[in-house]
Order: structure tokens, then C-alpha cells, then sequence
């Protein structure tokens, strides 16, 4: 299911544009439009389902393939060996600002926790 009002929706659509570094029929990737790191990629489910916990509810399998998807996006671009990082913002206190469920993979520098 997709949702028309979603904005990751209409990328996964192509009715917004952007760069997109991986698509599958479950899952799609692209960059992130304001990086908070060199890589900064989202990793997405194609069906939307709003948060991390709900694809986990929905279809466990998929929460692997998302992160499977992560790694081999990391192993790609040349970050795999100095490590990276993978976020599942999930609700308002986390800074969860779109409503469909994302995984971000940041690398290419260095990270300390917790975050700022
Ligand atoms: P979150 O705050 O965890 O919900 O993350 C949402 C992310 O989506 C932020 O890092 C935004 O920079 C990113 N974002 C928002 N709009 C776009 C867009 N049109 N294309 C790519 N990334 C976007």
C-alpha cells in the first residue's frame, strides 16, 4: 500500500525527484536531501508502513532486508571497513519528521554517541 500524501511515497513513485542509489521491489534507497555525513543514505521499505515498529509488526523478514540492504549500501561506497552508522528515528523524541519508515546510513566520518 502507498500512501498519496507521503513524500517518501512519491519518491519511491518518482514523482519527486531524488538520487536514488538502490531499488528493489521491497526496498529503495537514496541520499539523503540534507546529509548529516558524507554517506548519508535512507533505506526504505516500498510499502509504507510509518515506523521501524510497524514493519516489525507487519513483516519481520522486511526489517532484515532493509538493514541487509544498509550494509551492502556501506560495503558499496567504501565505508564498511572504518564502520558506520544505522538510525531508525521512531517517534516525535526521537526526531522522527517523515512518517514512513526509513533507516539512515551515515558514514564517511567519524561518530561519537549519544549524538548532539
Ligand atoms: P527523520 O528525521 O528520521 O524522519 O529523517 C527524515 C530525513 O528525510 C531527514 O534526514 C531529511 O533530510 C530527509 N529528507 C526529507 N526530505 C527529503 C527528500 N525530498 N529527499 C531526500 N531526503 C529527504
Amino acid at each position: 500500500m502507498s500512501d498519496p500524501d507521503c513524500l517518501f511515497c512519491k519518491i519511491v513513485a518518482g514523482e519527486i525527484p531524488a538520487e536514488v542509489v538502490l531499488r528493489g521491489d521491497r526496498v529503495v534507497a537514496f541520499r539523503d536531501i540534507d546529509p548529516k555525513a558524507p554517506t548519508h543514505v535512507l533505506v526504505i521499505p516500498v510499502e509504507h508502513l510509518p515506523d521501524a515498529a510497524a514493519v516489525a509488526a507487519d513483516d519481520p523478514a522486511l526489517v532484515g532486508e532493509l538493514i541487509a540492504a544498509a550494509a551492502g549500501i556501506a560495503a558499496e561506497s567504501g565505508d564498511a571497513g572504518g564502520g558506520y552508522r544505522m538510525v531508525f528515528n521512531t517517534g516525535a523524541d526521537a526526531g522522527q519528521s517523515v512518517h514512513h519508515a526509513h533507516l539512515h546510513v551515515l558514514a564517511g566520518r567519524s561518530m561519537t554517541w549519544p549524538p548532539g
